[in-house]
């Protein structure tokens, strides 16, 4: 998995903090001689080492920070915040061209997944931009890289136009741009020869198509698995031809971290698009805050907070949250959230994005059946209004009478009064601010 290590060591760094009631200068020196080590060793660049390591200290170790009751959440929070600063703060998209068609240049290595990318992307910005991509095959020097494009085209059932390999790829490039404007396709992919190193007449051919086509982007295409060499890599190609962003492929690889965390500090130029897989669906928006999130293993906690936004009720989930407050949840309540649960989809994939949830030990494995709830709402239902607003007097015979309405067994009746008494406890715990709970729960 990718930035396992990198999570791991973060991560220890973090707790030993977190526990902490009250954080010294030399809690926070000790941490980032921690958090140095963990960055180095997932082969981020030493001098952006160096440079964030200065500026997270600077911050953490300020007075508003240690003399806060909570220093150590602080300190994360600055560690998150300057990870994300570090791969650009936020999101950058696709500057499209106001005369289609949009010309992206695709450049890079060979084998960093530069063709892969042409054709994810044509077909990401067909299903997300509604464009009317084409792909132009101008690589004449690799063997097969032709029919590879032309492949992937008919896959996506994406035009590729091509003039076989004995055309220069400056006239291929240009008369593909001729073409699409002559189809009405508003976005046109160069797939432009790789080499296996950089070398002088590469860039000076693709200095050469950039200057005949005048691309809107140029996005050079690295692999994430060659750490910092990705960022090396990224520089050179940013000096000769000004790159307009980076797409990081191969992010669900074992990745370690260097390439995705050096890049922006290295060449000034955002991460665009991430690849993670081989499929052709496998690309996303690069989200700087949400990498970091990541790589601190809290999980896409933004990912579930805008599914959430989405599908839960907000004036529902504001008067549930006043119950709490007034400690006056009750059974009706429990059914409702299971409701608005279950509407943001299956409870395995949230639990995933709970910050600390996602590296507990057989939790991935968790499967959780909308049968059961049907079922907890089945016995629920078969109680009397009294009995749901006050699951107190639910004595053994009310009971035994609940089971043999809803048509489950008593065990499954018992059960679920007794989790509901719990849920109640840790939400009244949670609304008193005491979130020792909340770490049992997660295992700290
Ligand atoms: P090019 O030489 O740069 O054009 O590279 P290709 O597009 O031919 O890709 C090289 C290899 O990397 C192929 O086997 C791709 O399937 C694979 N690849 C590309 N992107 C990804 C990715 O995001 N994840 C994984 N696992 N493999 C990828």
């Amino acid at each position: 998995m990718a930035f396992e290590g990198l999570t791991e060591r973060l991560q220890n760094a973090m707790t030993k903090l977190r526990r902490k009631g009250k954080v010294s200068e030399a809690d926070v020196k000790e941490m980032m001689r921690e958090v140095r080590l963990a960055l180095l060793e997932a082969d981020v660049n030493f001098k952006v080492v160096k440079d964030f390591v200065k500026k997270v200290s600077e911050r953490a170790v300020g007075s508003e920070v240690l003399e806060n009751l909570n220093p150590g959440q602080q300190i994360i929070k600055i560690v998150n915040d300057e990870l994300t600063d570090l791969m650009g703060g936020g999101k950058e998209g696709i500057e499209f061209s106001p005369k289609p068609p949009t010309v992206i240049m695709m450049v890079g290595l060979q084998g960093a997944g530069k063709t892969t990318t042409a054709g994810k992307l044509a077909n990401y910005l067909r299903e997300k931009d509604h464009k009317r991509p084409m792909m132009v095959a101008a690589d004449i020097y690799r063997p097969a890289a032709i029919e590879q494009l032309q492949t992937l085209g008919e896959q996506l059932n994406i035009p590729v136009f091509s003039m076989g390999d004995q055309v220069s790829p400056i006239e291929i490039a240009e008369k593909g741009i001729e073409q699409a404007k002559n189809e009405g396709r508003d976005v046109v992919f160069i797939d432009t020869a790789g080499r296996l190193q950089i070398d002088e007449t590469l860039m000076a051919e693709l200095s050469e198509i950039k200057a005949a086509t005048q691309p809107n982007e140029i996005f050079l295409v690295v692999d994430a698995m060659t750490g910092q060499e990705a960022a090396n890599v990224a520089k050179s190609f940013n000096e000769q031809l000004d790159i307009t962003g980076v797409v990081l492929t191969k992010l669900d690889g074992d990745t370690r971290g260097g390439a995705a965390l050096s890049i922006r500090a290295v060449t000034g130029k955002p991460i665009k698009f991430v690849g993670q897989g081989e499929k052709l669906d496998a690309i996303d928006a690069f989200y700087p805050d949400r990498m970091a999130s990541r790589i601190l293993g809290m999980g896409d906690m933004l990912t579930l907070i805008e599914k959430a936004q989405q599908d839960v009720d907000e004036k529902k989930a504001e008067e549930m949250a006043e119950k709490i407050r007034e400690n006056t949840f009750d059974l009706n309540d429990f059914i409702d959230q299971m409701d608005q649960v279950n509407k943001m989809g299956p409870l395995e994939d949230i639990i995933k994005m709970i910050p600390g949830m996602n590296n507990i030990p057989g939790l991935d494995q968790i499967q959780v059946d909308p049968k059961d709830t049907a079922r907890m709402k089945a016995i629920v239902l078969s109680m009397t209004g009294a009995e749901r607003e006050n699951p107190d007097i639910l004595s053994q015979s009310r009971r035994k009478r609940i089971a043999k309405g809803s048509g489950r067994p008593l065990v499954e009746v018992n059960r679920l009064i007794k989790q509901f008494n719990e849920s109640k406890k840790m939400m009244n715990q949670m609304s008193k601010g005491n979130l020792s709970g909340m770490d049992n729960l997660f295992g700290k």
